[in-house]
């Protein structure tokens, strides 16, 4: 049984299904941080010109991954888009050729410093491109997948409460499975079992704008990222605000992203909508994997700050194989590292 549908649920319920297993989802549909995504793949971090922590390894996990789900449901999901990094000063070119010659950056990051104008772009710097990226179509993923689980699929808070756990199994009012699995992102701060661990969370404002001169080839990183859904529509944000941790929109984070798309960009635009989410970030910034003290039975999957695309197939191949193969799972995401050790 998993609970949540977001990256994270329904990774899981991928695998399980890769392995054979059956697999039940209840999903409350409040919406989680997936949905609403940008849905960017990018192993680096170009505010550091460096990897993100395992990030090759995500990469090539997750796009078979993702290939493999949209061959299946006969859907297309991921878009290959170069990244344009816009450079914000002259002393970038110099740590961005540095940093394209290194082993494993050099696949990604072109080493060219260029200087070709877009249309209603703003480079006076210049920019650098990011190859092997793009975006996954998070909402479209989460929908078909829904729709696709059939009878497996339920839509309900989950009730605490309800959960029995038994000797070989687990029962959910009428259903009962060998395991259950939260995957509930953010909202895990209200689980009993795991509210324990310190997901921090992390807020971010959005504006969804419609422009028709910019271009939809390419997506942009300047302070925020503007990336193409579809129709001359392009999502732009987000903020990252630590101390609000309510979906609630604000004129504040409204005018913050607005402020930097006007750094970025001189075309014409409409803001279409605002939205806010709370990313599931953790205190030392690794995912929570793991299961509970308690119970063999009752597990946890979550903790993938502002990149659940890249982390979550990995994540939960990690998982299954500690649950059904008894793996270790490693220790820099394994939920026993925030337990006392006696
Ligand atoms: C503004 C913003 C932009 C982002 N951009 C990117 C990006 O470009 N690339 C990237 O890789 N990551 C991005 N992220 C991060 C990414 O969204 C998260 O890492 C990932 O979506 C987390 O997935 P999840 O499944 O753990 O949680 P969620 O997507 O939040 O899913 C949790 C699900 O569980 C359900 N649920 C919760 N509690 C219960 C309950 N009690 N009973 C039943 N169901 C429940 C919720 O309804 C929800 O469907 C972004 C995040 C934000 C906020």
């Amino acid at each position: 049984m998993v609970i949540g549908l977001g990256l994270a649920g329904l990774s899981f319920a991928e695998t399980l299904r890769l392995e054979g297993k059956s697999v039940h989802v209840i999903d409350s549909k409040k919406s989680g941080s997936s949905a609403i995504a940008a849905g960017i793949y990018n192993p680096t971090v170009l505010k550091r010109f460096n990897l993100s922590w395992n990030g090759v390894k995500f990469h090539e996990t997750a796009l078979p991954f993702y290939q493999s789900i949209e061959k299946r449901l006969n859907q297309n999901l991921l878009r290959r888009l170069p990244i344009h990094k816009i450079f914000s000063e002259a002393a970038d070119h110099n740590q961005w050729i540095v940093a394209s010659d290194r082993e494993g950056l050099d696949f990604f990051l072109d080493s060219k410093i260029k200087h070709d104008q877009h249309q209603g772009i703003k480079t006076p710097y210049g920019y650098g491109t990011v190859k092997h990226c793009g975006r996954l179509d998070t909402a479209t993923l989460i929908e078909t997948y829904k729709s696709a689980l059939g009878n497996d699929y339920q839509q309900e808070n989950f009730d605490y409460h309800a959960l029995e756990i038994l000797d070989n199994s687990i029962r959910y009012k009428s259903i009962e499975a060998s395991h259950i699995v939260f995957c509930e992102g953010y909202a895990m701060v209200d689980n009993p079992f795991f509210s324990y661990l310190p997901l921090i969370g992390s807020k971010g404002q959005i504006l969804l704008i419609r422009s028709s001169q910019l271009s939809s080839k390419m997506i942009l990183k300047g302070p925020i990222f503007i990336a193409p859904l579809h129709d001359d529509l392009f999502w732009a944000g987000a903020s990252f605000e630590q101390q609000d941790k309510s979906l609630q929109t604000t004129e504040e984070g409204k005018d913050w992203v607005l402020r930097k798309i006007h750094q970025m960009i001189e075309v014409p635009f409409t803001v279409e909508e605002q939205i806010a989410q709370i990313r599931p970030t953790v205190k030392d910034r690794r995912p929570l994997v793991g299961t509970h003290s308690s119970s063999r039975r009752i597990h946890l999957l979550n903790g993938f700050g502002s990149r659940g695309v890249l982390t979550a197939p990995l994540a939960s191949r990690w998982l299954f194989n500690a649950i059904f193969k008894n793996e270790s799972l490693p220790d820099e995401v394994n939920i026993s590292r925030f337990e006392k050790k006696v």
